[in-house]
């Protein structure tokens, strides 16, 4: 996509400061870090969001995060690790081309995500599991 940051950092058109990159997928390091380390796990091909990605895309991916999240706990052996993944505007994302946060956390590192804990009953959970079965691809 023309317009895309993530598509011209992947091109090379602008810049980027790199940690890993394959045939697939790109890590680099987030320009808005919240902690040292934060870094960004993007694929390669343009895809909005976690509903465009096959496969193949979803594998690499994820293989890319969980070796770049041990070089981030080897080097800066951080107390945890969060990772954030936004689809769509109302969930936070800002760049729609795909891409997973790895945040290294500490104790009072400030990052906050609310979290409205409803528990619902038993039969509400059995009736949204069905919803979610018949709809499974
Ligand atoms: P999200 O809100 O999950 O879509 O996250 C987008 C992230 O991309 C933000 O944390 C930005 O700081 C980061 N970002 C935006 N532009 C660039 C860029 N040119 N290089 C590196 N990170 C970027
Ligand atoms: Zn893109």
């Amino acid at each position: 996509m023309s317009d895309c940051v993530f598509c011209k950092i992947v091109a090379g058109q602008i810049p980027s400061t790199k940690v890993h990159e394959d045939e697939l997928t790109l890590a680099f390091m987030d320009i808005g870090e919240v902690n040292p380390g934060h870094v960004l796990v993007a694929v390669k091909p343009h895809v909005d969001n976690i509903y465009g990605l096959d496969d193949t895309l979803a594998a690499a991916v994820f293989r890319t995060a969980a070796r770049v999240a041990r070089a981030v706990k080897k080097a800066y052996a951080p107390e945890g690790m969060t990772l954030y993944q936004a689809n769509g505007a109302a969930a936070g994302q800002t760049v729609f081309h795909f891409h997973l946060h790895l945040v290294p956390r500490y104790a009072e590192d400030g990052l906050r995500l609310t979290w409205p804990v409803k528990n619902p009953p038993r039969e509400q959970l059995e009736a949204n599991a069905a919803r979610l079965r018949a709809a499974l691809e």
